[in-house]
Parts: C-alpha cells; sequence; structure tokens
C-alpha cells in the first residue's frame, strides 16, 4: 500500500481517491489523473474560474507556527511557485495570549523582508475570560468560551465546553484586517464583486479531516476561498519541520496558540512548563480561575478543565509513562476553523 493510500485510510477515508476528491476536489483514480493533479497550476483564475478583470489577493493566513512559517518561507523563496505564489500580505490574528517565543519569532519573520504582515486582534483573550466580556467588551453574560474539558459528580468521561474563541479572536479579526487592512473597507463597507481573496492556510497533509471542515466554512463566503499547499504537496507537519530545517537553519519554530488552549497535548504541556515558566504560570491560572466560582464558571453544573485529566494544571499527569508515550490524536487536529496551531 502507498503512503498516501496508507494516510487515507488512517483517516477514515475509504481509499486516497476519496480523500483527495473531499479534500482537494480533484480525481486521482487514475495514475494518468493523478499526474495532472500534480502539475495543477495554481495561477489566478484558472483554478476559480475568474473573470479576468477580477482583482485577486493572495493572502497567507500566518499563525506564526511550524505549517505557517513554511509557507511564508516558501512564498518568500519561491520553492513551489506553482502552489505557493508571492503572498500579497500575511495576516496575523493575535489572542495576545501567545508564548513569548511565538512573538519573537513573529519579530523574526518581520525581519525577513518577505511579504507584508499585518496584524489584527480582538483583545487579550485570557483577559476577558476573567472579567466575563466578549469581544465587544459589552455583554458581561456572554463571553467567547475556550475547548475546555468539564466533568458533572456523575460523569463517567469527562465532555467538552463549545469553542467560541478561534472565531471571535482569530477568525473574525483576520476576516476585518483583510477587509480594512488590505481592501482599505470602512467598517461595514460592502466588498467589490470583482474582488477575490484566496487564503492559504498552513495545513498539512495529515490534516484532511479538518480541511474539509474549513472548506465548510468558506462555503458561504462570496468573496474568499481557502488553499492548502501542503496538501496538495502532500507535506505533512513533519515534513514542514524537516522544510524549515533547510529553508531556516537552527531556528527552532514553536507551536502557536495560547499558552492555555486545551488541546495542548502532554508533550507541549511539558514543554511549556519546563521552557515558558510565564506561560506557564499563565496557564495555570486561567486553570484556576474556571473553578473559582468567577464570571466564567457561571450557570456551569460541571467543573472546568484545562487538562484533559479533568484535574488541576499544576497537578495534571503530564509526566506518567503513559503520557510520555502516548500518542495524542485529539490535539489541534480538532481545531475545525483551521486557525490555531499552524
Ligand atoms: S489557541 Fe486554543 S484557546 Fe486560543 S483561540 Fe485557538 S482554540 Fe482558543
Amino acid at each position: 500500500m502507498s503512503n498516501i493510500e496508507h494516510a487515507a485510510r488512517e483517516h477514515g477515508f475509504a481509499d486516497a481517491d476519496e480523500m483527495f476528491k473531499l479534500v482537494a476536489n480533484v480525481d486521482v483514480s487514475t495514475p494518468a489523473k493523478m499526474v495532472e493533479f500534480k502539475n495543477w497550476k495554481a495561477k489566478d483564475g484558472t483554478r476559480s474560474g475568474l473573470e479576468p478583470e477580477t482583482k485577486v489577493y493572495h493572502i497567507l493566513n500566518l499563525g506564526a507556527g511550524v505549517q505557517s512559517t513554511a509557507l511564508y518561507l516558501m512564498s518568500m523563496r519561491q520553492d513551489e511557485p506553482e502552489l505557493v505564489p508571492v503572498f500579497d500580505f500575511a495576516v496575523f490574528a493575535d489572542t495576545q495570549e501567545e508564548p513569548d517565543e511565538v512573538y519573537k519569532h513573529l519579530e523574526w519573520l518581520k525581519s525577513l523582508g518577505g511579504p507584508p504582515i499585518l496584524e489584527g486582534t480582538a483583545g487579550k483573550l485570557g483577559e476577558d475570560l476573567l472579567s466575563g466580556k466578549n469581544t465587544t467588551g459589552q455583554n458581561l453574560t456572554r463571553f467567547a468560551s475556550i475547548p475546555t474539558f468539564c466533568i458533572g459528580e456523575d460523569d463517567v468521561e469527562p465532555g467538552r465546553n463549545k469553542r467560541q474563541c478561534t472565531k471571535e479572536y482569530k477568525t473574525e479579526p483576520v476576516e476585518k484586517t483583510i477587509r480594512q487592512g488590505v481592501l482599505g473597507l470602512e467598517k461595514g463597507g460592502r466588498i467589490n464583486k470583482n474582488v477575490r481573496v484566496i487564503q492559504y492556510l498552513g495545513l498539512s497533509f495529515d490534516e484532511p479531516r479538518r480541511i474539509i471542515r474549513v472548506k465548510e466554512r468558506f462555503s458561504v463566503i462570496r468573496w474568499a476561498e481557502p488553499r492548502f499547499p501542503l496538501f496538495e504537496m502532500e507535506m505533512t507537519r513533519r515534513g514542514c519541520v524537516s522544510y524549515l530545517e533547510t529553508a531556516a537553519p537552527g531556528r527552532k519554530i514553536p507551536r502557536s496558540a495560547c499558552v492555555f488552549c486545551p488541546f495542548h497535548d502532554n508533550t507541549e504541556w511539558r514543554a511549556i512548563r519546563d521552557n515558558d515558566p510565564v506561560g506557564w504560570a499563565r496557564a495555570c491560572e486561567i486553570d484556576d480561575a474556571l473553578r473559582a466560582g468567577g464570571r466564567m464558571a457561571s450557570g456551569m453544573n460541571k467543573k472546568m478543565f484545562i487538562h484533559r485529566s479533568c484535574v488541576p494544571l499544576r497537578e495534571a499527569p503530564i509526566d506518567t509513562p503513559e503520557s510520555r508515550g502516548e500518542q495524542y490524536t485529539f490535539g489541534f487536529t480538532q481545531e475545525c476553523e483551521g486557525m490555531c496551531g499552524v
């Protein structure tokens, strides 16, 4: 069985053909069609059926983690010109809760003189959680929840809280930055029908299910379409790490996510605890606050935790032999907006 076939089965597809059809809208059912797919050009208009007068913007959703950094450098270096063009802009949505190393890495990316990097923010997510604010700063009865684990007295297994943080603190700031910073629109302004924004997302070959969910999100947006060059070049997250060893030798590329994000796996929790005391303290602070009876817990009859063991983070079993050897498949692959951890 080929590697691609193996990957397709691993992600629950019947075969590679089904995976490519669902994820990339292409048919690779014969070797000839596979060759055609691999030669697929990403020139403006040819894949979208756009009118020639359409103004196309190529924008990278920059998370400043491994995958989106790989795309940024590929664009600068024009390593994969058919799939990764020279971006007009890269947009970073700042929850103001990333680890320090992400902000340092972002500054390094900016220093390279590549595609301009624009930043947008909806506020400091953790502070808004603690005070029970939403992104408008007004409604104290509702705030953007993070995907915490929760358990009640009679529950055998923990449940998961709904997640609104990505939409409000990442997806919407990116859209606002594109509208105002790239297209020059005023608040509420309409996007001209001859404008098309192609957003490049750093979802890799090992995340096909996530890509399908992101495509669904974009399916209702008239003026934008997503592209997933890493999937198309069959590059996994590990492949991106190898690429970065060549394109950015000696540089450690961080995991980009809020320090308290419940999607972290135990390896990542250990790395935060051991290398980022400020980030670890912040994660523990938010975790403690989940059960301190403040606004975050109002209306909840279950206890909330950041760690999936439903144990306070500072006592969570992240050092046990099981947790060190685990193959944790939950993590950021469950983040269906395609904005976090990349
Ligand atoms: S990194 Fe985690 S906590 Fe932060 S916005 Fe994304 S899902 Fe929410």
